[in-house]
């Protein structure tokens, strides 16, 4: 211990030689510190199932992306702890001990979060164990090896399906083949789409031929689910070579070309049709989004069905705007949102006459510009150059909504609260029986972990 003299630079720690009255003032202080800790663990248990009622009944799915994009916005969470309090309110759905662990005040948010991210229904009661063994620091220590273990396992196995992918195929005697195959699921997911989509190009070829030449031949039955796949397969294979097997780029891939009748896209009440290429309607509304920052092909037509404007070109907003725009609104403009990037909404829709310029443009991500034009909500333009939005219902939208009421003394609230619900929470309620030893991860994991390796 360090004596103080008056010319030793020494910084005293004060707590080192205080009287014994002092002492015991402080352990009180320190039992109340872990007293309301467990109360307010306690507290954050209900909040966790608020919020996963809140979530499951879509509660927040009036303009706002995701539970966290809403939680962020009304109680001002920045987005990655608004995130992490929805990820855990729902894993608690499924983990009722961890979460009546919390409840009781018995493990703290830290560990539940932590043990949250690796827990199941199986290894639950293990890893309660662990939160209530250790402390925040060895449970983290715990989970982060534990989902090392799980990685592992995930990685095999995927490797393992990667390595099992096969497609055989086999001529049999009669000269028919056979195909038997093994796809990765993502594989098998396109060859899914692309038998879809062809399938539906017979379909209607079919169609388009019976209403030629008039109803087929009765005898001609209607081939079944498994003839069909066989044709589209044929049809599939017949396509791929005569297009070279080249897959194109992305963007043609995936580009989306409407025909839109020129009245409907200045006002959707008017009569008159949106068609996607492949011949599915669009309702007037999804047209006009589709439209809005046209980097897609827009051919409107006349009465007579003739092409009176490609639009694309003319519509597009130009590089230097785009970037004046990114530069304003720095990401999607609907409250609470904060998507880095999006689409340049004309506030008054171009074939209203609307101009493409930075005051008749706000940036709104995908599902804010869905928000806008397909689900009644409003984005108007202030005289001061702001922009407000507004729910269907006409009610303004706040961009930082008022803070809740709160009583005034709160933590009486809290207590009165988990009295109500039975609980007696102490200064020991949340108190680890670990006793100092030192902590050995791996024999821990090999241990619990129900995939580990047994030492
Ligand atoms: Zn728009
Ligand atoms: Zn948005």
């Amino acid at each position: 211990m360090e004596t103080r003299t008056s010319d030793a630079h020494v910084i005293d720690t004060p707590a080192i030689e205080l009287p014994a009255r002092s002492i015991s003032e402080l352990d009180r202080l320190g039992d109340e510190i872990a007293e309301l800790s467990a109360h307010l663990e306690a507290a954050t248990a209900r909040l966790l199932t608020l919020i996963r009622e809140f979530d499951a009944r879509g509660g927040w799915n009036n303009g706002f992306r995701s539970c966290a994009h809403w939680l962020s916005w009304r109680v001002g969470l920045d987005l990655g702890a608004a995130r992490e309090r929805v990820r855990v309110a729902r894993a608690l759905g499924t983990l009722p001990r961890l979460a009546q662990a919390l409840a009781r005040g018995e493990l703290s948010y830290a560990k539940v979060r932590a043990l949250t991210r690796v827990a199941t229904p199986e290894t639950e009661e293990r890893l309660l164990a662990v939160g209530r063994a250790g402390t925040a620091e060895h449970v983290e220590r715990i989970v982060r090896a534990w989902r090392w273990v799980d990685r592992k396992a995930e990685r095999r196995a995927a490797a393992q399906q990667h390595a099992g992918r096969a497609l055989h195929v086999r001529q049999d005697e009669d000269g028919m083949v056979t195909v038997r195959g093994r796809l990765a699921p993502e594989v098998g997911a396109l060859l899914l789409r692309a038998l879809d989509a062809a399938r539906e190009v017979l379909y209607q070829r079919a169609r388009a031929h019976e209403a030629e030449v008039g109803p087929m031949d009765v005898s001609a039955e209607t081939p079944s689910m498994a003839q069909q796949q066989a044709d589209a397969l044929a049809l599939l294979a017949e396509t791929a070579l005569h297009h070279g097997i080249d897959p194109g780029t992305p963007g043609e891939r995936y580009q989306v070309v409407i025909h839109v009748d020129a009245p409907v896209l200045a006002d959707p009440d008017q009569p008159g049709q949106a068609v996607l290429e492949e011949g599915a309607r669009v309702s007037a509304e999804t047209s006009q989004r589709l439209a809005c920052d046209a980097s897609r092909v827009v051919m409107r037509h006349d009465e007579e069905g003739r092409v009176v404007e490609i639009g694309a070109r003319t519509r597009t907003i130009p590089p230097a705007l785009r970037r004046a725009l990114q530069h304003r609104d720095r990401g999607c403009r609907f409250p609470g949102c904060g998507v880095r990037f999006g689409q340049g909404h004309h506030i008054r829709h171009w074939a209203q006459g609307g101009p493409t310029t930075l005051s008749n443009l706000a940036m709104l991500c995908r599902r804010h510009h869905r928000a806008v034009h397909e689900e009644g909500y409003r984005v108007e333009r202030r005289p001061d150059g702001d922009m407000q939005f507004r729910y269907p219902n006409g009610w303004l939208i706040p961009g930082v909504p008022p803070p809740a009421d709160v009583p005034a003394d709160p933590e009486h609230v809290i207590r009165a609260q988990n009295q109500a619900d039975g609980l007696a929470l102490h200064a020991r309620t949340a108190t680890p029986s670990w006793l100092g030893e030192r902590l050995d991860v791996g024999y821990a994991i090999a241990v619990l972990h129900p995939l580990a390796r047994k030492r």
